[in-house]
């Protein structure tokens, strides 16, 4: 009789083990995610990311460097994505057009026409958009680029060409309003696109902007150079964002809005709406609509 006690009680704690053990054999996050502090989960679920891709995070990014901080707080998202079915990137910042190439060749690339304009993503990326689109002609919506092919696929060059057209109008612009001197902004100039950047950054924290309107930081309008998640095939800028339900129609399909004050800007990660808080992202309420960013301080 004790016996049969004792072997219910063993059978029950192995099943109460299970439950805690989702298919892969991983442990699931949502507990812990409830139970510690915000940072710790997007830092703990991008060491394990990056323990299953066989990366160490101090190759991955260099966080002494307020650059790389910045791009894990604003864009890091992206490293969250699924990465099983997706080629993720192995630093936050590629240094170099030969890193972006050599990334870019080592991906499964689909290519379609929407409108006038060829965009390449990565095949999952491209497939769950190519159906979030059907799904949206359906309900007499439409999914669109933004701004042609550049709305998918941008190599290293079109990210440095992109920040030199913040740039340079922003160093004219406030030059003229007298917070620069012509010296500082030949300094600037002349200055590498690293220090470019941390310069740049350093400028905003005194409220000298480098958007296309002055009026926020560069990077809520383009990426810094080699941080851009377009490098990674796996973002597109849609026209028709500000429609919540092709934004919801995404969202079913695995593509969200993850940088904030980005709005075109949707990243896919391939994973369901209601695990991405379990995977070290909140969601962001704003007055246009909603954000899933890393849930960091
Ligand atoms: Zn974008």
């Amino acid at each position: 009789m004790f016996k049969t006690i004792k072997a219910f009680i063993l059978i029950f704690c192995f099943g109460a083990f299970l439950q805690s053990v989702n298919a892969d054999g991983n442990l699931k996050f949502t507990d812990y995610n409830e139970s510690k502090t915000s940072s710790v989960v997007f830092r703990s679920s991008l060491e394990m990311s990056l323990a299953r891709r066989g990366l160490k995070s101090a190759d991955f990014c260099d966080e002494n460097d307020a650059v790389s901080r910045r791009v894990l707080k604003d864009y890091g998202a992206i490293f969250l994505a699924d990465d099983k079915n997706l080629l993720l990137p192995p630093v936050c910042i590629f240094a170099s057009e030969v890193s972006v190439t050599d990334f870019q060749k080592q991906m499964r690339i689909a290519r379609a026409r929407i409108g006038d304009a060829e965009i390449e993503l990565q095949s999952e990326a491209m497939n769950a958009l190519l159906a979030a689109r059907r799904e949206a002609i359906t309900a007499g919506l439409n999914i669109t680029p933004r701004d042609g092919a550049e709305a998918a696929r941008r190599d290293y060059s079109d990210t440095l060409r992109l920040w030199n057209s913040r740039f340079f109008p922003a160093l004219e612009h406030w030059r003229r309003l007298g917070k620069l001197t012509r010296s500082d902004a030949e300094r600037l100039s002349s200055l590498s696109t690293q220090a470019q950047i941390e310069a740049v950054l350093e400028l905003e924290e005194r409220g000298v902007f480098f958007s296309k309107d002055f009026s926020k930081s560069i990077l809520y309008s383009v990426a810094a150079p080699g941080a851009s998640q377009h490098l990674s095939l796996l973002a597109f800028d849609a026209n028709e964002y500000e429609h919540e339900k092709v934004r919801r129609i995404l969202a079913r399909h695995g593509w969200f809005r993850t940088v904030k004050n980005d709005s075109p800007h949707f990243t896919f990660l391939g994973v369901r709406e209601k695990d991405l808080p379990a995977r070290g992202l909140r969601k962001l309420e704003s007055f246009g609509g909603e954000f899933w960013i890393p849930n960091m301080q």
